[in-house]
């Protein structure tokens, strides 16, 4: 039997991390052990994702969270350490960017275990973004690299990685994956565009450090939504920290505020809207896959070729760049080439080629 140690802590890993586990459930000689650093803990941001996606329940459980970078990573580190050298795992398994990804690279790269970086090999060129080193430290010390597009694939060789003992392997990407495996179930489950109560309407997120730490970005950003707001309206499903610093800051708005939603509800407003406005990493490649604009409230984006194709348009946090791209888009026909990130098995394509090297 061969033991692999998966480490999620945040919501975007909880999603990429349930068609991985059913793959490998799907093979006979594997066993797959979770670790939840518990960097997102409350219902809405962890559980729930759980429960609607039946992923595996984490036989470990953390409660790191609410932590300065340094502390947070820190204290992973420390415990992701003391189940590795318990468990001896063959292989630890990351996903994405976060803090939890870096702890559990580094904490099995240290006790010589194999490290498989999931989503591997985007840059966003900015240093000054937390997931930016994570991603970078992560690839650097990743035994196999799973890249999920071709540019990914292109930043490793940029660096220096063809002399590097990283196997990089392009498996296409693994969110897509879980798309097609919830979107149907999804709108069944879905009550959220009742509870939203508009017939058209515009989805979009703030949660980025860029933006929820630079309250005049903020405020830029809110600005243009609210202009947008009075033509079309605008649903936010509110992130706990950008809630929390709109509150510090006495920051108002008109916008139709909700709770975080579940994936279901998640796919169901982004399938149900007109176009989306985001500065998430995840939530830009949903809008392609559903086929729906995205306008990103970020000065890049590590998914280069949204842009290239027109499907996605950079706005920063600039107030009248947000409400140009927007109406640009506003009536405008989603005719972009399909098939940029793979063809939906990523999670097979990387649980075959394991089976192959563990
Ligand atoms: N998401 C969700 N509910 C929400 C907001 C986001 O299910 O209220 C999903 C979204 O569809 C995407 C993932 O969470 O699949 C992205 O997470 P987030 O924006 O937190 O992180 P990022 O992708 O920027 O790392």
């Amino acid at each position: 039997m061969k033991k692999i140690l998966t480490i999620i802590g945040a919501r975007p890993q909880f999603i990429k991390a349930a068609p991985l586990s059913k793959a490998i459930g799907e093979i006979k000689n594997f066993e797959e052990i979770i670790l939840h650093t518990g960097q997102h803990f409350d219902e809405k941001m962890s559980d729930i994702f759980f429960n609607e996606m039946k992923i595996p329940l984490p036989k470990y459980r953390f409660n790191i969270n609410n932590l300065n970078h340094g502390a947070m990573t820190g204290l992973m580190l420390k415990e992701i350490e003391t189940v590795l050298l318990a468990e001896k795992p063959d292989l630890v398994v990351v996903f994405g960017d976060t803090n939890s990804t870096l702890a559990g690279a580094l904490a099995a790269k240290k006790l010589h275990l194999k490290v498989a970086h999931v989503e591997a090999g985007l840059r966003s060129f900015n240093n000054e973004m937390p997931e930016e080193i994570n991603r970078i430290l992560t690839d650097r010390i990743s035994d196999y690299a799973f890249c999920p597009s071709e540019q990914s694939v292109q930043n490793l060789k940029n660096e220096g990685y063809d002399n590097f003992n990283t196997e990089i392997i392009r498996t296409g990407d693994i969110m897509l994956d879980a798309m097609m495996m919830f979107a149907d179930i999804a709108e069944d489950h879905s009550k959220i565009i009742d509870t939203v109560g508009h017939e058209s309407f515009v989805l979009a997120t703030i949660h980025r450090a860029e933006n929820t730490n630079d309250i005049s970005r903020l405020r830029s950003i809110i600005s243009a939504l609210e202009s947008i707001n009075k033509k079309i309206k605008i649903v936010l499903p509110l992130h706990p920290r950008t809630q929390k610093i709109m509150e510090q800051a006495g920051i108002k708005t008109n916008l139709t505020i909700i709770e975080p939603v579940g994936y279901f509800d998640m796919l169901t407003l982004i399938k149900n809207c007109a176009w989306v406005m985001t500065d998430s990493g995840g939530l830009q490649k949903e809008a392609y896959f559903m086929e729906k604009f995205c306008v990103t409230l970020r000065d890049q984006t590590e998914w280069v070729e949204l842009n290239d194709c027109g499907a996605n348009l950079l706005a920063g946090a600039n107030t009248d760049l947000i409400i140009q791209q927007s109406l640009k888009i506003a009536d405008s026909k989603f005719d972009v080439p399909a098939g940029l990130y793979g063809d939906g098995k990523a999670s097979k394509h990387i649980v075959s080629y394991l089976e192959n090297c563990i």
